[in-house]
Formats: C-alpha cells, sequence, structure tokens
C-alpha cells in the first residue's frame, strides 16, 4: 500500500528515526531504491520520494532494495553480498586479511560474515583467502622463477616458514617440491 509523504514522515527520514521503521519504506524515484527511515543514506528530494508500506510493494512497483539499511530483508540475496565479499578478497588477498577487517569493510560484523560466507561458499572466508593464496603460489612457481619467499610475500604470507606450512597442507609437497615436479613436465 502507499501512504501519504506526510511532514512527520519526512521528519524520520531527515533524522533516520529508527523508531518509524516498522511502519513504512521510502523509494526515490531518482535512484530507484527504497530504505528504511532510519538509512544514513543521503536525505533525498522530496519530490521523488513515495511511500510504502511494505517491502514488497516496493519491490512491485519496480524499486530496488538498498544495501546499506538491508530495506529488502531477505529478499537481498546472500549470494549477492557474499560475491562483494569475494570481490574484495580477490582484490586485497596480498594484503594480510583477517576476519574482522573483511567484515569491517564489507559492513558486517564478523560472526555474520562468517556465518553467511561458509553457508554460501562451504568454507569459511579466512579458508578461502588461504586457498586463494595457494592458487596464487601455484602459479607462480610454475609460472616464474621467483625466489619462494619472495613468492609467500606476494600472496600475503610474509612469514617463509609459514607459507611452506600452510602450502604443505593444502599440497601435501612443500612449494619447492611441488614447483620441482611441475616443472619438470
Ligand atoms: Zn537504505
Amino acid at each position: 500500500m502507499m501512504l501519504q509523504l506526510t511532514e512527520e514522515r519526512k521528519k524520520a527520514i531527515v533524522e533516520n528515526d529508527k523508531s518509524y521503521d516498522d511502519q513504512f519504506f521510502y523509494a526515490v524515484k531518482t535512484t530507484n531504491i527504497f530504505c528504511r527511515p532510519s538509512c544514513k543514506s543521503r536525505v533525498p528530494n522530496f519530490d521523488n520520494v513515495t511511500i510504502f508500506t511494505q517491502a514488497e510493494d516496493a519491490l512491485k512497483a519496480g524499486y530496488r532494495p538498498c544495501k546499506h539499511c538491508k530495506s529488502g530483508g531477505n529478499s537481498l540475496p546472500d549470494e549477492e553480498w557474499i560475491s562483494h565479499v569475494e570481490m574484495y578478497i580477490k582484490e586485497n588477498y596480498s594484503n594480510p586479511l583477517t576476519l574482522t577487517s573483511i567484515a569491517e569493510h564489507c559492513h558486517s560484523s564478523s560472526y555474520h560474515l562468517h556465518r553467511v560466507f561458509k553457508k554460501i561458499k562451504g568454507i569459511t572466508p579466512l579458508e578461502y583467502v588461504q586457498q586463494l593464496r595457494i592458487e596464487k603460489a601455484e602459479k607462480y612457481l610454475v609460472q616464474t622463477d621467483l625466489p619462494i619467499q619472495e613468492i609467500g610475500r606476494l600472496v600475503g604470507i610474509t612469514n617463509a616458514s609459514r607459507f611452506s606450512t600452510v602450502f604443505k597442507e593444502k599440497n601435501s609437497q612443500t612449494p619447492s617440491q611441488f614447483r620441482k615436479r611441475r616443472g619438470n613436465k
């Protein structure tokens, strides 16, 4: 159902008043996105705003849910969010990543990120980071002549013996054994 844009509702939007979150959603024509009153996004031009009682109504009217206030509730697919997390990890695996730093960057708590990531990918975010690092390391080992310690550094594991251990856990051989066998092909 659509509601009137009253002064009271405008005020709730301007002040990000959480107590109105159960009462309505506001959709913005120019961005095509709908938000909860508490959303910290920029205050819209009220000429372009439509008020809905339900998220489904806004969706039916063709608006998309907001990522920040999760106005779509469950209809904002976790998959989409997790693919953003994945992209972030892919771009940053060579930096020292922690669960907390990933979660902070992706606007979530560590607990939530860990749980949702595992549900969708079958492994935890940090396992994913490690997997990515090892895959890259394998490429470097086969395709380059870079020293092993340097390869460790390039994939975000600066400690050489730690790199060797992590690598061996995945491949049941050390980086140099791996390089020798693959290189001989
Ligand atoms: Zn929002």
